[in-house]
């Protein structure tokens, strides 16, 4: 039983523990339910604050929703408005190729016909086109052009195509397929566009258009068929340089074969240039001028004009100039060749005239043997007018700049002209800025031909009146600007020949004009002359009262050429002028003036009371006649003027043998300023000579007025003219060795004639290496040599003379030069030649040379008294 019971608390105590278990597992177990149902309402309240919010959220989507479909519907309202206000036509069809909504611009191509609504089909649409008549076939039937045009409906990409419409306009109907397979068509109108292109094409010219990336945008015809071997590559979109590749690979540009790398990269970047022309040959032997320029929109604009005939003309006018330059050559060297062998008798003509002219020849005899002298001379002006010109022609003509006196080359050229003047009773007169300089770098000799001509013509076409010359300038800088016009009383020019007479060998034809020697060709070199020199050259003129020739040149003013002339300040006193000519006597009263000298003028000796006149030195002007400045003298200091008179004289020479100790000074008419300042500052100084020219002869006047006016100046005069050799005691016997080279026999005649009464020598060679030959027999004490010799020439000669003298003493050689070599003066000099001559060759000048360059045997240099002349020294 215990047994039992034990067995039953047993149980019992097992079933006691099993509950409690149980009673913790549900204790454990509500726990955890009353943790969720915490937990669960926790997340009901966060998700119930979720819902709220995305309900806020979805009324606000809902909201802005509504805004935007009302913004959509306005957007697609302005856009509809937009595509009905539109030019192009616009469209859209769906995937099955029904109109879904079409502008009124694409209606109107249908001219608005009722069948043309939403859900019509595109093939439709066409088929009404090609049948209404709305477009222009062209060469296609009606059924051709439907199917061709509406088997593009399936392309794609759809290819672009221009109709042709029944009123004349041009649409481009471009289709574009959607992601969706509809198809948005834009039908836009090429009118103005083709009718450009239209007008491109008929341009003669070739016309091409690149964009801005260099890709081309359109060519013309005749664009491709100057480029046709690269015509091929010519489509829209290619680019420049692979065209030009091309068109290198097809040989379509000559030029560029064999080197076809460089030509690209020049043409390239011509190409590149904001403009360009260049000239460019093509293959079949075409020229064609190209002109590139950049569009405003960075594209490129081209032309191509076709110039095959312009070169060719241009090839043939070359050849033409070719052929005409060769004969012009051969013109000037056979007017050289002719002139010199002309030339050559006359030389002999006119020299032995004059030989002629010094023995004894009855009064008809001596008028003959001028004219034949005169005409010899005249003759030979001729020549030299005529090589000039077709030297200058043949631009053979240089300038050769050297340092000249302007003012004394031109009172050289007054004093020339003058005796001609003076025949026909015009009178000469310069008048030179007083405060211009005198020394300017350029051509002296071209210049002198070119006032020689001048005012050679005005003396030549005034037969009463005046020649005036005005001389200004402007200094600017280095340059003086040298403004000469020459002005006369004379015939003058009527306007319409005013032109004509600068041509060559014009003149003014008329009756009267024929009474007047000339050429015609002094003022056409004249012209060119002061073209060569980058001058102008003009004139002015009155028919029957005169002309006015001017010209302007702009020269470097020598260095030494500061205007101290101008700038010197005299002690002289007080001065008076006598002259006839009121002209003359302002000029020199305003020279003086500017020196500090004052003056007083007269018109007459006889119009001043000497008693009374208050001057220091008296200008005496003989006026036209030479003689009576002697007499003027005379009277003056037989009136006790004791001062010293400066005289002007026109003719210098006739008062050497007559009176001239009774002068200060005897200056030549004009006189350059610089000498009458020379002559008023030995005033200053005190003793005087006379005159300034050294004389040969002394004034043997008998009834001199040295006793009368016992003045230093005159005193000294007095000495002076003791002091001059006595020529027939003093001239060198027949010491002086002179040698001449000469191959001509006349000129070798004429030339020992002259020199047969001067106390020389005269040996003769016939050319140069007989010239050489004397020279190591005995060396002379001069040698005049002629230029062109057969066998050695002057030149050649010279120097072989001037290698055997060495560093020992120089023997004075002269060339003997033709006029035609007075430009080759340089290549003459620095062959050694030390002076030259002209032919022909003239007594004066033989003397002046020999007296300037004779030696006596101890070298050193004396005057042989021969010449009254001095030499220019050119
Ligand atoms: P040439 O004097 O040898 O005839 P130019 O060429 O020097 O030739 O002159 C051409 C022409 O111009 C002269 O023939 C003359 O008709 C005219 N002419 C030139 N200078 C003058 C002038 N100062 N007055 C009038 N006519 C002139």
């Amino acid at each position: 039983m215990d047994e039992l019971l034990a067995k039953e608390r047993r149980a019992r105590l097992a079933a006691e523990r099993r509950l409690e278990q149980k009673e913790a597992e549900l204790m454990a177990a509500n726990r955890r339910l009353g943790q969720h149902s915490r937990d669960l309402t926790l997340e009901i309240g966060a998700t119930r604050r979720k819902v709220a919010a995305i309900e806020d959220e979805k009324k606000d989507v809902l909201n802005r929703l509504g805004h935007a479909v009302e913004k959509m519907q306005v957007v697609e309202s302005q856009l509809w408005k937009a595509l009905e206000a539109m030019r192009d036509g616009f469209a859209m069809f769906g995937e099955d190729g029904r109109l879904e909504v079409a502008n009124h611009a694409f209606r109107n191509i249908f001219d608005d016909l009722e069948m043309v609504r939403t859900g019509v089909g595109y093939r439709t649409l066409i088929t009404l086109m090609a049948t209404e008549g709305l477009v222009d076939l062209g060469q296609e039937t009606p059924h051709e052009w439907i199917s061709r045009i509406g088997d593009l409906w399936m392309s794609d990409p759809f290819e672009p195509q221009t109709l042709k419409m029944w009123n004349g306009r041009f649409l481009k109907l471009q289709n574009q397929r959607t992601a969706d397979g509809a198809v948005v068509c834009l039908v836009v109108d090429m009118t103005d566009l083709m009718r450009m292109w239209a007008a491109v094409h008929e341009l003669p010219d070739g016309f091409v258009l690149y964009d801005a990336e260099d890709r081309l945008v359109m060519c013309n015809d005749r664009y491709r068929k100057f480029y046709h071997r690269s015509a091929e590559s010519m489509v829209p979109g290619a680019q420049f340089e692979d065209i030009i590749r091309y068109g290198l690979d097809h040989n379509q540009y000559p030029e560029a074969i064999g080197r076809e790398e460089a030509w690209l990269a020049e043409r390239l970047a011509h190409h590149q240039k904001p403009e360009n022309v260049l000239e460019q040959r093509l293959e079949g032997g075409r020229w064609v001028r190209v002109f590139e320029k950049q569009t405003s929109d960075g594209g490129r604009v081209g032309l191509r004009v076709d110039i095959t005939a312009l070169k060719e003309t241009q090839k043939d006018l070359e050849s033409a100039m070719e052929r005409a330059e060769a004969a012009n050559r051969a013109k000037s060297s056979f007017l050289a060749n002719m002139s010199h062998e002309i030339r050559t008798p006359m030389n002999g003509v006119v020299g032995m005239t004059e030989l002629l002219m010094d023995t004894g020849l009855t009064s008809e005899q001596r008028l003959y043997t001028e004219t034949i002298r005169n005409s010899g001379e005249a003759l030979l002006a001729i020549i030299n007018d005529v090589l000039d010109y077709s030297k200058i022609e043949a631009d053979k003509l240089e300038l050769r700049p050297e340092e000249f006196d302007f003012e004394r080359l031109l009172n050289e050229v007054i004093m020339l002209l003058q005796p001609s003047a003076k025949d026909k009773g015009v009178a000469l007169r310069v008048d030179y800025d007083l405060f211009l300089p005198t020394c300017f770098v350029g051509d002296g000799p071209r210049l002198r031909q070119v006032l020689t001509n001048l005012i050679g013509n005005a003396v030549k076409f005034t037969l009463e009146g005046s020649v005036t010359i005005r001389v200004v300038g402007i200094e600017a800088g280095p340059q003086t600007a040298l403004h000469v016009t020459v002005e006369d009383t004379g015939i003058g020019i009527p306007k319409e020949k005013i032109d004509h007479i600068f041509g060559e060998f014009n003149q003014v034809e008329e009756e009267r004009n024929r009474q007047f020697e000339g050429t015609g060709l002094g003022l056409a070199i004249t012209k060119r002359l002061v073209e060569l020199m980058e001058g102008n050259i003009w004139v002015d003129s009155v028919e029957g009262k005169g002309s006015c020739f001017g010209f302007r040149v702009s020269l470097p003013t020598a260095a030494e050429a500061e205007n101290t002339v101008g700038l010197v300040e005299l002690d002289v006193g007080r001065a008076v002028i006598v002259d006839s000519n009121s002209h003359t006597r302002s000029i020199l009263s305003r020279r003086l003036q500017i020196w500090g000298v004052e003056s007083q003028s007269y018109a007459t000796i006889n119009a001043l009371d000497l008693n009374t006149v208050d001057a220091d030195v008296l200008f005496l002007s003989d006026g036209q006649d030479s003689a009576s400045s002697v007499q003027m003298a005379k009277r003056i200091r037989a009136q006790g003027f004791a001062h010293p008179i400066i005289a002007f004289s026109e003719n210098a020479d006739q008062i050497s043998q007559d009176g001239a100790a009774l002068f200060h000074a005897l200056l030549p008419v004009p006189a350059p300023r610089g000498d009458v300042l020379e002559a008023l500052k030995r005033i200053e100084q005190g003793p005087v000579t006379i005159p300034l020219r050294e004389r040969s002869e002394p004034e043997p006047e008998a009834d001199q007025p040295i006793e009368q006016t016992p003045e230093p100046e005159a005193l000294a005069s007095a000495e002076q003219v003791q002091d001059t050799p006595d020529p027939a005691e003093e001239a060198p016997s027949k010491t002086l060795d002179v040698l001449l080279a000469e191959d001509n026999k006349t000129n070798q005649l004429v030339f020992s004639k002259m020199v047969k009464a001067m106390p020389i020598t005269l040996r003769v060679a016939n050319n140069g290496e007989e010239a050489v030959a004397a020279y190591q027999e005995q060396r002379p004490d001069l040698i005049f040599m002629d230029i062109s010799m057969p066998r050695m020439d002057g030149k050649e000669a010279t120097q072989k003379i001037r290698e055997l003298e060495g560093d020992g003493s120089r023997t004075p050689i002269i060339a003997v030069t033709a006029h035609a070599l007075v430009g080759d003066r340089e290549a003459i000099m620095s062959a050694g030649l030390d002076d030259h001559i002209t032919k022909p060759v003239r007594k004066d000048s033989i003397a002046g040379m020999i007296d300037k360059w004779a030696q006596d045997h101890s070298g050193e240099r004396k005057n042989a008294g021969l010449s009254s002349v001095e030499s220019s020294g050119e």
